[in-house]
């Protein structure tokens, strides 16, 4: 699973069209009988969640709004580069119609937990780090022009904007890969889900837990890969220019790919097309699911969303003749996001953006896939034409016009999900921060 470099870039060192952004792509369905479907370990979109051993387990995720067990969209294991933990996020999100479009019914969920194999890694780290630093000092002091050893603090492992370590690499480092030795989880039946009740702090159970029927989950899982973001020059990427098709809202829709035509809203927002930009431009990238940056910055979707004006003020006032919009100009979270994003619930600390997940994710976890028992859903039911489903949707509108069936299941209406997560990886599990840009608040 190493990133895929672009056709025809034999360096890829040094090309600044790579962000550092990691693109999580589908690669295929995980046997609900693997070993990987209950490992913490795996990345994977659907299915059901493995939590490591913690206290506090739940039983089953809940929506905020009708208080039922909802589905998982995405596991992603990401232990942060010279962290201690293993690290994995967790993102739910409720079908039902009635809960749509409603805070609280999309929850994501962080589990950190000290993974011996990482701490000796970083403790290796530190030492190596230590006896160059004690070189450079040796050095300094037979040179009297050089700055006093003070001016060299190496004490601060982490959370210096230089981290002593980790300096820039080739390429950045894949959370989704388990390239360093991790001990393989130990397996458990979703039978023996512990009994929260039962459970306190000091009290977390030996094995993982994997959760099961007959809570609902998109099957079949699939296992999630990633390639690093690589957006072509500007020159070779196939959009007109804006001016070319300036008050032509037709033209401005047909520019753009089937997969956003549906989406499309009357009026085009500058946001919204940067968005549709970023993914329709990256490199073999169309098909993510999901971004992955570590105290990264965000894509937004729509500039009429409350969080992204809360993230980019200003981005929603009308742009001059030659304006260009800056989002990462107008971000707040370049070096906090206090006052703006709640602080972590378990350590109180700051919560920083982590990922983001976009739109392709929901043209692959459908309701028709939706299962109670652990398996697949029907097959030819799957099979439906895209008439049948059209007409079943109807039907569906109109009872839910009736005031019926609203407790029915439908296909999810988001535009983004960013997740924002505890920036110290606190040992525990905790619920993290979500702001949700639905797929309405487009349309101004
Ligand atoms: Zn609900
Ligand atoms: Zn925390």
């Amino acid at each position: 699973m190493s990133p895929s470099s672009p056709a025809g870039s034999s360096s890829s060192s040094l090309s600044v069209d790579y962000t550092n952004v990691l693109l999580a792509l589908p690669d295929g369905s995980i046997p609900s009988n693997h070993a990987d479907a209950k490992s913490y370990t795996i990345s994977s979109i659907g299915g059901y969640p493995t939590f490591p051993p913690l206290p506090n387990i739940p039983k089953e995720i809940n929506c905020g709004i009708c208080h039922q067990p909802i589905p998982l969209l995405t596991q992603v294991y990401c232990p942060l580069e010279n962290g201690e933990n293993d690290r994995v996020l967790y993102v739910f999100a409720c079908a039902r119609l009635k809960c749509q479009k409603r805070d609280g019914s999309v929850r994501a969920f962080r589990a950190s937990k000290r993974n011996e194999e990482y701490v000796k890694d970083v403790e290796e780290k530190r030492k190596i780090a230590e006896a160059a630093a004690e070189a450079e000092r040796e050095k300094a002091r037979k040179n009297p022009f050089t700055l006093s050893s003070d001016a060299q603090p190496n004490g601060a492992l982490f959370g210096s904007s230089q981290p002593l370590f980790g300096a820039a690499t080739s390429s950045s480092p894949n959370p989704f890969a388990s390239s360093a030795p991790v001990p393989a989880p130990q397996q458990s039946s979703s039978e023996a889900i512990p009994d929260v009740s039962k459970l306190s702090l000091s009290d977390a159970p030996s094995t993982s837990t994997t959760l099961g029927p007959p809570i609902p989950a998109y099957q079949p899982a699939q296992y999630l890969s990633t390639i690093e973001e690589y957006i072509p020059p500007a020159e070779d990427v196939d959009f007109e220019s804006d001016s070319e098709i300036d008050g032509d809202e037709d033209m401005k829709a047909t520019m753009l790919d089937d997969t956003w035509e549906r989406m499309l809203p009357k009026h085009l927002d500058e946001v919204f097309q940067q968005f549709v930009r970023k993914l329709e431009s990256s490199d073999g990238g169309q098909k993510q699911v999901l971004r992955y940056e570590f105290d990264g910055i965000p894509v937004p979707y729509s500039s009429a969303s409350p969080i992204t004006r809360k993230l980019f003020p200003g981005c929603e006032k009308p742009l001059k003749k030659d304006e260009e919009l800056d989002l990462n100009e107008l971000y707040r979270g370049k070096s906090s996001l206090n006052g703006i994003i709640p602080p972590c619930t378990l350590c109180g600390g700051e919560r920083t953006f982590e990922l983001q997940l976009v739109p392709y994710l929901i043209s692959l976890l459908t309701p028709n896939t939706l299962s109670t028992t652990g398996e697949a859903a029907d097959d030819k039911k799957k099979k439906q034409t895209e008439a049948e489903r059209k007409k079943e949707l109807e039907e569906l509108a109109k009872k839910i016009k009736e005031g019926k069936r609203d407790d029915e299941v439908n296909e999810m209406e988001w535009g983004t999900i960013m997740v924002f997560a505890c920036k110290r990886d606190c040992i525990g599990l905790t619920e993290e921060y979500v702001g949700v840009e639905w797929e309405s608040s487009i349309t101004i």
